[in-house]
C-alpha cells in the first residue's frame, strides 16, 4: 500500500467555470477574482458558484479581495442555499502563468490563520491565448521538512556601528 497523499480533486460546476471564464475575459487585460462557494461531497470540495468580488486592488499583475468582503458574500450565498459554504478564492491571470509565489504564500498563510476552513482551494483562471484553463491548488498537509544544516562564523561587525569604527 502506498503512503502517498492522494492527489487532491476539485469538482467545479459548469456554471461556476463559465462565470469565472466570462469574468476573466471581461476584465482582460486586468485581473479579477472573488470567492469559491459550494459544498463538500465525500470530503472533496465541489464548487457550485464562483462569486466575483469587485476590488480596487487589481491590475495586470495583481488582484486582492478587499478586507471584510468575503464574509458578507458567503452569508448572501448561504441565504440562497444554507448548504453552501466558503471553499476558497479564485482570480484570473491575463497571461498563461500559474499561481505566483505570492499566490501560494497567501494560500499557505490562510490555511494556518483560518483553521476552521478546511484546506481552502486556490483557483487561478489562466489565459492560454487559446482559451482559459482552471489551475487549482490546495494544501492538504503542512509537513515540516528536514532542513540541511550549515555551520557559519559570526556575522561580520557592521563597519558603520560604533564597534566597527574603533
Ligand atoms: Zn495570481
Amino acid at each position: 500500500m502506498s503512503s502517498r497523499v492522494p492527489e487532491p480533486l476539485l469538482v467545479v460546476s459548469e456554471s461556476a467555470e463559465s462565470a469565472m471564464v466570462a469574468a476573466a475575459a471581461k476584465a482582460h487585460p486586468n485581473e479579477t477574482g472573488g470567492i469559491l462557494i459550494g459544498v463538500y461531497l465525500d470530503d472533496q470540495p465541489w464548487v457550485t458558484r464562483a462569486i466575483e468580488i469587485p476590488s480596487p486592488y487589481r491590475g495586470r499583475h495583481h488582484y486582492k479581495i478587499p478586507a471584510g468582503a468575503t464574509q458578507p458574500a458567503v452569508h448572501a450565498a448561504r441565504r440562497d442555499d444554507h448548504r453552501l459554504g466558503y471553499l476558497g478564492d479564485w482570480h484570473t491571470h491575463p497571461a498563461d502563468v500559474g499561481p505566483s509565489p505570492t499566490d501560494l504564500a497567501t494560500l499557505a498563510l490562510f490555511s494556518i490563520t483560518h483553521p476552521l476552513t478546511p484546506n481552502p482551494t486556490l483557483v487561478v483562471v489562466r489565459n492560454t491565448g487559446d482559451g482559459y484553463v482552471i489551475d487549482a491548488r490546495r494544501i492538504l498537509t503542512i509537513t515540516p521538512r528536514t532542513c540541511g544544516l550549515r555551520i557559519a562564523g559570526d556575522l561580520p561587525v557592521d563597519p558603520l556601528s560604533p564597534e566597527g569604527k574603533q
